[in-house]
C-alpha cells in the first residue's frame, strides 16, 4: 500500500505485445504514439517530422501508407529513424504485406477489412515472417454496416462486438500480437467502449479519442477521455489526436500521464496564474523556462510561483522552488528548502543551471 492510497492507480492486467522493441502492455510503461502528417512519398519531410517527435520523447510513431509508392518508400523512412513504426493501412492487403516487408514494426489494420480468409492469411504469415505486431482499430465513424443495423447507431456495444469480430479472425489465424483500439470523437463513447473492451478481452489498449480537435480544445478532450480511461487503470499505449504538429501530440500525451504519476519524463513545472502579489513576471518566466528546459528528459520537479502565499508550500513538494520576494529578490528553493537569493535579470539562467544539475545528478552523470 502507497504511503498515499489517493494517488494509487491499479492497472488492469493485459497481455503484452512488442511494437519493435517497445513493450506494450503488462507492466510495460504506457508508452506515448503520434502518427506524421506529411506525405510518406516526402521521406526527408516524415522522417524530419519523426526526430521532432523523437526528440519530444515519442515512443512509436505511425506513418500512413494508401499506395505502393508509400510502402516503397517506408524502408527509407524506417532505415533513417530510431523509434519503432506503424503502418498505417485501409483495406489493401497488399499494402499491408509490402510494409511488413518493409519494416514496420506494426500493421494497423482490420482484419475484417481485408477481405477473403486467404489474404488475411497472407497478412497473417508477412507479420510473422517480419516480426510485425498488429493493432485492430475500431473507430465510431466506419464501424461495419451489419454492426450499424444490428445496434442502430456507433453506440459502445456496437465497437465493442466489432473489435472482439476483428480480434476472432487472428486468433483464429494463430495470432494474438495485437493491441485494440475502439476510437471516437465523443468522449463518453469512446470512454465506454474502452471501458466494455477492457472487461472482455486481456490484450493491450491503444487509447485515443479520435478527431479530438485542435491544440487547446483537442488537449482538453483527450485529458478528460484518456485521464478518465488511464485513472481507472484502463491503457497500455496512448496517441492524443490533435490537429497540430506530431511534437505537440506527444507533449500532451506526456502531460497526461505526468499529471496522474503514470509516467515521468523532462520537468514537471508547478507554477501559480501570478496576480497582482507577483514579485516577477511568472507566465513569461515559464514561457521561457518551457522552452529552454525542453531538452531535459530526467524527472524534474520545478516550483515558480509568484509570491509567498503559496511559493514555499510549492517549493517544499519539488526538488528545485522559485518564489517572487520584495524587491527585486527571490527565494531559490533547493530540496524543499530556502536557500539563497535571485534578482529578477539572472533568475531564469540561474534555474536552468540548477534544473540541468540536477537531472545530471538524476542521471548519474554527475
Ligand atoms: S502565489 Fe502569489 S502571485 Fe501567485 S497567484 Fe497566488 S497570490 Fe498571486
Amino acid at each position: 500500500m502507497s504511503v498515499r492510497p489517493y494517488r494509487q492507480i491499479t492497472r488492469r492486467h493485459s497481455r503484452q505485445i512488442f511494437v519493435g522493441s517497445v513493450p506494450v502492455g503488462g507492466d510495460a510503461p504506457i508508452s506515448v504514439q503520434t502518427m506524421t502528417n506529411s506525405l510518406t512519398t516526402d521521406v526527408a519531410a516524415t522522417v524530419a517530422q519523426i526526430k521532432r517527435a523523437e526528440a519530444a520523447g515519442v515512443d512509436i510513431v505511425r506513418v500512413s501508407c494508401p499506395d505502393e509508392e508509400s510502402t516503397a518508400a517506408l524502408a527509407d523512412i524506417i532505415r533513417q529513424v530510431s523509434v519503432p513504426v506503424v503502418a498505417d493501412i485501409h483495406f489493401h492487403y497488399r499494402r499491408a504485406i509490402e510494409a511488413a516487408e518493409a519494416g514496420a514494426a506494426c500493421l494497423r489494420i482490420n482484419p475484417g477489412n481485408i477481405g477473403s480468409a486467404e489474404r488475411v492469411r497472407e497478412v497473417v504469415k508477412a507479420a510473422k515472417d517480419h516480426g510485425c505486431s498488429m493493432r485492430i482499430g475500431v473507430n465510431a465513424g466506419s464501424l461495419e454496416k451489419h454492426l450499424l443495423e444490428k445496434y442502430g447507431e456507433p453506440c459502445p456495444e456496437a465497437m465493442v462486438e466489432s473489435a472482439l469480430e476483428h480480434a476472432r479472425i487472428l486468433e483464429d489465424n494463430d495470432f494474438r500480437q495485437f493491441k485494440i483500439s475502439v476510437k471516437a470523437s465523443d468522449v463518453f463513447l469512446a470512454v465506454a467502449a474502452y471501458q466494455g473492451l477492457a472487461e472482455a478481452c486481456d490484450y493491450p489498449l491503444h487509447l485515443g479519442i479520435t478527431e479530438a480537435g485542435g491544440l487547446i480544445g483537442g488537449t482538453v478532450k483527450s485529458a478528460i477521455g484518456l485521464g478518465n480511461l488511464l485513472w481507472a487503470g484502463i491503457g497500455d499505449t496512448i496517441r492524443v489526436s490533435l490537429s497540430a504538429a506530431p511534437e505537440e501530440e506527444v507533449k500532451v500525451g506526456y502531460d497526461i500521464l505526468k499529471s496522474l504519476g503514470l509516467r515521468v519524463r523532462g520537468v514537471n513545472i508547478v507554477s501559480c496564474p501570478s496576480c497582482a502579489r507577483q514579485g516577477f513576471d511568472v507566465v513569461k518566466t515559464v514561457e521561457i523556462l518551457e522552452q529552454r528546459l525542453a531538452h531535459i528528459t530526467a524527472p524534474v520537479t520545478l516550483s515558480i510561483i509568484g509570491c509567498v502565499v503559496n511559493g514555499p508550500g510549492e517549493a517544499r513538494e519539488t526538488q528545485i522552488g522559485l518564489t517572487g520576494g520584495g524587491n527585486d529578490s527571490h527565494m531559490v528553493y533547493v530540496g524543499g528548502a530556502p536557500d539563497h537569493k535571485v534578482d529578477t535579470l539572472a533568475m531564469i539562467d540561474h534555474i536552468v543551471g540548477l534544473v540541468e544539475a540536477k537531472a545530471r545528478e538524476l542521471e548519474g552523470r554527475d
